[in-house]
């Protein structure tokens, strides 16, 4: 055990079903294992653009994690702070980085966006359990899953020794789609794409209603401009009258942007779930996608 973790106690055992390890398609896993809970610091906190903020948190000791990955914070009900429920968050900074980042998009009367606003400040301890999730760059098909301690990150694989992303990997393109906060996996994962494929094009489509709600500009544009292989592109579905840019939900505006030929690509899709339920009925349906070429995040 490591400084700033504790052993969750028993109550704090879960069960997975359907969690696979990663890597590994087509894997089943039902594993009981118990989870670290572990406690973090705001550092800090800034509204970005409209009903968004912009969080960091030190990270960890001992904690690890894999670009895509999401963790579960403990939000505590504002009116009735003992009543702790918990609310998955994207992490929005890659592994290497020091700390943590996360961008979240209130929802008007939601648990997590009353306690952001009104409790949570710089300074303030939080705990947290994860991390979690496959939604990650593909690591290829492998032929069977490495044999694991079970005293060690079961649940994640973090620690297991997983192949490098794209080895196995359908060559071409990786295109990312996202709405809203759904774009805060993607920081991480085109950080490792863009360092590990500088011969595959990147296209990230980043929608959200007006120029009121852009964020990550300054990035995107610094991305794209370091490296020549990667490209955005930003919808608007209500945009001012001045906007010049592209104009439209994601799953229109997707055609546009990879010129109809998808079949190169490899799409991974985070955002609201009627967004990603209608661009994988799209994907799989219309732009001649196979299943296994086909992430998703749904953010429920
Ligand atoms: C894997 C995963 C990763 C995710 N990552 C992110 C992320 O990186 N960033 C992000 O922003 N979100 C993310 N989410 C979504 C996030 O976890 C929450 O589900 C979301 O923010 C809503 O939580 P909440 O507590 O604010 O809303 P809840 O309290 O759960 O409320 C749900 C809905 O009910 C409405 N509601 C609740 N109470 C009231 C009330 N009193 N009056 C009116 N309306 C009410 C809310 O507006 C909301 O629409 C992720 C989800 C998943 C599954």
């Amino acid at each position: 055990m490591t400084e700033g973790t504790e052993v969750a106690d028993v109550s704090d055992v879960y069960f997975f079903h359907h969690l696979g390890p990663l890597g590994t398609l087509g894997y089943v896993g039902h594993l009981i294992m118990p989870l670290i809970t572990y406690t973090t610091v705001c550092t800090f906190k800034k509204l970005i653009a409209r009903g968004v903020y912009e969080l960091r948190f030190t990270k960890p000791e001992g904690f690890t994690f894999i670009a895509g990955q999401f963790i579960l914070f403990d939000v505590p009900l504002v009116d009735k702070p003992e009543d702790v429920q918990t609310r998955a968050l994207s992490i929005a900074s890659s592994p290497a980085e020091d700390d943590l980042l996360f961008v979240v998009k209130l929802l008007p009367g939601g648990r997590l966006g009353r306690w952001i606003e009104e409790v949570l400040a710089v300074g303030s301890s939080v705990t947290f359990k994860g991390p979690f999730g496959n939604f990650v760059l593909d690591r290829g098909s492998r032929p069977s899953p490495p044999s694991r301690d079970p005293s060690t990150s079961l649940r994640t694989g973090a620690t297991d020794p997983l192949p490098q992303a794209g080895e196995g990997m359908k060559p071409g393109g990786l295109f990312f789609i996202a709405t809203g906060a759904g774009v805060a996996p993607f920081r991480p994962m085109v950080m490792e794409a863009a360092k590990n494929f500088p011969d595959r094009r990147i296209d990230i489509l980043f929608g959200v209603r007006s120029e009121d709600d852009i964020f990550w500009n300054d990035w995107l544009e610094e991305t794209s401009n370091k490296h020549t292989n990667v490209f955005y592109h930003i919808p608007l579905t209500q945009p001012s009258p001045s906007w010049t840019g592209h104009k439209g939900r994601v799953q229109v505006v997707a055609p546009q942007v990879i010129g109809n030929d998808f079949t190169n690509k490899t799409l991974y899709v985070c955002g609201n779930p009627d967004m990603t339920t209608e661009v994988k009925r799209l994907a799989l349906e219309e732009w001649g996608l196979e299943k296994r070429d086909v992430h998703v995040e749904g953010y429920i």
